[in-house]
This record gives structure tokens, C-alpha cells and sequence, in this order.
């Protein structure tokens, strides 16, 4: 038995993809990040559903998912490693027709000796200081990369979650300046920079999280759903203890569900005293601490001790679970475990 059932809404997906495709004008290209197996609901299922919705360019963090990504698709659609060419990638990316996205001259050097006929894009750091060529680095480097065809030239915003940021056109700034002239594609926008408005678009959008149903793409349809199965359900007694440390104590008679999932399947242990979870539309407390295999939750108030509850769906978000835990939905969708059945629903 896995620890729970995980439900990927494929029809949710798509439908965020063309609703985020939609922000940009017809002539911008909106690709797809499904690194970190597709933000943990399955690279290959995600991007075969993104596939035959139009997406024809991914982007991954790195070759080993690229390689992943493109046993899923097959030839044909584009696929950009963010992390560039790594010493030891050189038979990965030529084999599999991946396209670094060259971050230094270390990598430039690596990536035009050892595939001198193969594509590559170019990243650049606009301020965020992460991946990338700095400004002084790319004016000496871009009279002899730029007549060879970079597919893609791109970087990242540091802040674009907050359009009230003053980080964003400063980067949008540099981002021009450091390409001007040149006429390979433009990349600067993630979800929250396609949010900001037509001037951060260019040639190409590179949405993640607003795909998966996360903010800030506060329209997006929810994606995923977690339902955990109850393993035993008990009568405690005023006065008793509840999980690990004694950290629940019940002030009146209770009766308590065990689940399966733990902080094992990415329910992290933050999340303990302040999550809930759902028996159809009513919430049932999490309680006391959570264990690595199991959840223990307060059902006290159900007609019917229930056979499974859920954790994410259509009362608990990505995004309010992430609240719960001090977190944000990048780290809750990434973390959910490989324990759980992953099953999806609707065509994409
Ligand atoms: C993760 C990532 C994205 C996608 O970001 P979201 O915020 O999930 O839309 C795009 N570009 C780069 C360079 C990234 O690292």
C-alpha cells in the first residue's frame, strides 16, 4: 500500500499553461518548467500533458532531468538546462539534444570544444547574483558568442513575486541593455514575471509554479490533491497524550485518526498544531506532532469515523498547507514523496 493517493489534474494544468500563455502578446513563446520532476507531480507525465497542449520548449534544472524529460517526449520539442554544461554532462547533451544555457566562460569554453556544432542558450545575471554571466564577463564575451547562434539568452528575476518590488526594473533594465542588439531570443519572465506586465515577456516566458496551481498565479486552477488513508481510529481520554513528546493534550473525550504520510512524504513537521485536513468539506485538526510515516488528527466531531482524509484539494491549497508550515507552495509541491500512488485525471 502506498501512504497516500496523489491526483494530478492534467485538464488543471493545461488549462493554467494557456491561461498564463494568454497574458502575452501572440508573438511570445510560452515554454514550461518542469524541473525538479515536473515540481514533484511527475516530469514525464506533466510534460507529455504540456506537449500536447502546444508547449513545445521545457526547461529543467539539470541534464540528468533533461534526459528524463526527453525519454518522455521523444525528438522534436526543445529542452534547456538551467544549470549549463557541467563537467561530466558533455555525452548527455549532445546524445539527447538538450540545450545548456551556458552560465560562464568556464562553461563556454567547456560547451564550444567539446560540442562545437551543438545549440546552446547563454544566462546572464541581471542582479540576482545566482547563475550567469555578470555584465563585465558578457561585454567581452558576447562579440564571439553572439555570431554563433545562441537558441536562447536569458536570465532571472530575483523578485518578481512582489510587483511592488524596485528590484524588477532595475533587472528589466540591465536585462536591455546587456542585450541590445542582439537578435538571438529574449527570456527574462517566470510565472511572477509574466504577471508584471508585457515589458518583462521578450521572445520567451519560462512559467513553473503558476502551472502547478501555486501563487503568485492567484487565478491558477488547483493541480494537485492528497488524500492520506486512515490506518486505525481511537477514544482518548481527557488528560492523555498524543504522539511524539506528549505534544497534544486532550482537554475532553476525543477520538483520534491515524493516517498514513509523514514528514517521510514531504508532510513536514512544521506543519504539526497547524494544518488541517478534510473529511469532504469539513476540517479535521491535524494534532500533536507529525511522525515520519503518520499523521494523527482529531475526528471528535465526524458522524463516521472516516476511511481517508485529505491534506490538499479543493479546502486546502498548496499555498494554505505552505502557510501552515512556514513555507511557500515551491517547497510543499517539491517535497511530496515518492511514497505516495500518483494518479492522474483528465485528458490534458
Ligand atoms: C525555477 C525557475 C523558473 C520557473 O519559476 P516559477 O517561479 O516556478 O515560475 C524559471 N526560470 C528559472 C531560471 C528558474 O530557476
Amino acid at each position: 500500500m502506498a501512504t497516500g493517493t496523489l491526483t494530478i489534474d492534467l485538464d488543471a494544468l493545461t488549462a493554467n499553461w494557456r491561461a498564463l500563455d494568454a497574458l502575452s502578446a501572440a508573438t511570445v513563446e510560452t515554454g514550461a518548467t518542469v524541473k525538479a520532476d515536473g515540481y514533484g507531480l511527475g516530469a514525464g507525465r506533466v510534460a507529455r500533458a504540456l506537449a500536447r497542449a502546444g508547449v513545445r520548449s521545457f526547461f529543467v534544472a539539470v541534464a540528468d532531468e533533461g534526459a528524463a524529460v526527453r525519454e518522455a517526449l521523444g525528438p522534436g520539442p526543445d529542452i534547456y538546462v538551467f544549470s549549463g554544461h557541467m563537467a561530466g554532462d558533455t555525452d548527455r547533451l549532445g546524445d539527447l539534444d538538450l540545450i545548456p544555457m551556458l552560465n560562464s566562460i568556464e562553461q563556454m569554453t567547456r560547451h564550444f570544444e567539446a560540442l562545437p556544432d551543438a545549440p546552446f542558450g547563454v544566462q546572464l545575471d541581471t542582479g540576482m547574483n545566482r547563475l550567469g554571466l555578470e555584465p563585465m564577463e558578457w561585454a567581452a564575451a558576447r562579440n564571439i558568442v553572439v555570431p554563433l547562434g545562441p537558441r536562447l539568452v536569458m536570465s532571472h528575476l530575483a523578485c518578481a513575486d512582489d510587483p511592488s518590488d524596485a528590484m524588477n526594473l532595475r533587472q528589466l533594465a540591465v536585462f536591455e541593455e546587456m542585450t541590445a542588439g542582439i537578435d538571438a531570443p529574449l527570456s527574462l519572465a517566470a510565472t511572477g514575471g509574466i504577471l508584471l506586465g508585457r515589458d518583462f515577456h521578450f521572445d520567451m516566458t519560462r512559467p513553473g509554479i503558476g502551472l502547478y496551481g501555486g501563487v503568485p498565479f492567484a487565478e491558477a486552477a488547483p493541480v494537485v490533491s492528497l488524500s492520506l488513508p486512515v490506518v486505525q481510529c481511537r477514544d482518548v481520554a481527557p488528560g492523555e497524550t498524543v504522539g511524539y513528546g506528549g505534544a497534544w493534550v486532550a482537554e475532553a473525550h476525543a477520538r483520534i485518526a491515524t493516517l498514513s504520510g509523514g514528514y517521510a512524504d514531504g508532510l513536514i513537521r512544521a506543519m504539526g498544531n497547524e494544518a488541517v485536513l478534510f473529511s469532504g468539506d469539513v476540517p479535521c485538526p491535524l494534532v500533536g506532532r507529525v511522525s515520519m510515516d503518520l499523521l494523527t488528527v482529531d475526528v471528535t466531531h465526524l458522524a463516521e469515523a472516516p476511511r481517508h482524509l485529505d491534506i490538499l484539494g479543493p479546502g486546502q491549497t498548496v499555498d494554505d498547507l505552505a502557510e501552515a508550515a512556514g513555507t511557500i507552495g515551491y517547497e510543499i509541491l517539491t517535497a511530496l514523496g515518492a511514497r505516495y500512488a500518483r494518479r492522474s485525471i483528465g485528458a490534458g
